[in-house]
């Protein structure tokens, strides 16, 4: 079924499409695109391996999943949405950081009569209009604008409220994020990074200025995936003398205690429904940085990451590991899942 959908896709792309297919990968040296088949969309990436192309077919599922089906805490929610300012989500290649951006602007478009335009290579999810009116435009060569720069300068020309840019990848994209961001728009996009206070240290590495990053970052969020136990097979246990011992040990670094009367985990075990794997569907780990005048204050005297995570637990920062927990006590996931993805033990 892939191959027959990637065929069709090569042949509607370069031989029956308007695109120099030559000019495409003298540009770009890849290509990274989106399109729908039968009712289906599906993500396209095409790269080089020395002389070889290596087709790379996802396909992406027509519903998003909603904050609550993505394991968003409350209080993320709440900081995630700000009437002005920068929003990064940050993460490592595929924790789900285009998922949780998509998913704020569908609870936005549920709720609040806004103009959101989004710029995005390649756009994954179609948004509807519901109660926001939505404009998507993809960037690249051959797309709808050339490159994130004409399309925030696009944005402003039309007055939109909210600017969407699907990954800050170099200094011209962040400066850009943060002009929208500094002219009373409020700016999401995602940044590639291990955490949500690295972003800062990311940001001035790729040229941002203290001064840009303290006046415009208004809040950072990192994620991780993990695998949610299976609900067929999974076979509920007590926690051993150990597992709290790891979790109340790290716990306990970061101002949290653990109680684990009545609470109970689970024993991975596998079965038809979940292909044997013990696992079924996966669930978001988060962790916020909020700007607070402290934490801005270190960034502007241009204090390394290490000071401003001091200042940031002060002030109440709790990192992936205690969502994590968190998940873990509520049963969604186990501690040995969590610890394949953020070895913490
Ligand atoms: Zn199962």
């Amino acid at each position: 079924m892939c191959r027959c959908v990637c065929a069709l896709y090569i042949y509607d792309y370069f031989i029956r499409g308007n695109i120099d297919k030559d000019a495409v990968f003298t540009q770009t040296k890849k290509l990274d695109s989106s399109f729908e088949f039968n009712g289906l969309r599906f993500r396209v990436n095409i790269s080089l391996s020395g002389d070889v192309p290596v087709f790379t077919l996802r396909l992406i599922k027509n519903e998003l999943p909603t904050f609550d089906e993505l394991g968003v805490p409350d209080i993320v929610r709440r900081m995630m949405y700000q009437p002005q300012g920068l929003v990064l989500v940050t993460g490592k290649t595929n924790s789900g950081k285009t998922t949780t951006l998509n998913a704020l602007i569908n609870e936005i478009n549920e709720t609040q009569n806004k103009k959101i335009l989004t710029l995005e290579s390649p756009v994954e999810f179609k948004h509807k209009c519901k109660q926001s009116v939505i404009v998507q435009k993809e960037v690249g060569y051959g797309q709808d604008v050339l490159t994130y720069k004409d399309g925030v300068k696009n944005c402003l020309r039309e007055d939109c409220d909210i600017l969407v840019i699907g990954e800050i990848r170099d200094r011209e994209t962040a400066e850009i994020a943060m002009q929208a961001g500094q002219t009373g728009h409020y700016v999401l996009s995602t940044i590639h990074t291990i955490d949500s206070i690295e972003v800062i240290t990311r940001l001035r590495k790729i040229g941002v200025s203290d001064y840009d990053i303290a006046s415009t970052l208004a809040t950072s969020l990192s994620q991780r995936l993990v695998r949610r136990v299976c609900p067929k097979c999974a076979v509920k246990r007590e926690y051993t003398e150990e597992e709290k011992n790891i979790i109340n040990g790290i716990a306990k670094k970061y101002g949290v205690e653990y109680d684990f009367t009545g609470k109970y985990t689970y024993d991975t075990v596998g079965c038809q429904y979940c292909n044997n794997s013990g696992f079924y569907g996966r669930i978001g780990i988060f962790e916020i940085l909020n700007m607070t005048e402290d934490v801005k204050e270190l960034v502007i005297k241009g204090e390394s990451s290490l000071e401003i995570r001091k200042k940031a637990m002060e002030e109440g920062y709790k990192p992936l590991v205690i969502d994590g927990f968190n998940k873990i006590l509520n049963g969604y996931t186990t501690l040995k899942e969590l610890n394949s993805k953020l070895v913490i033990y």
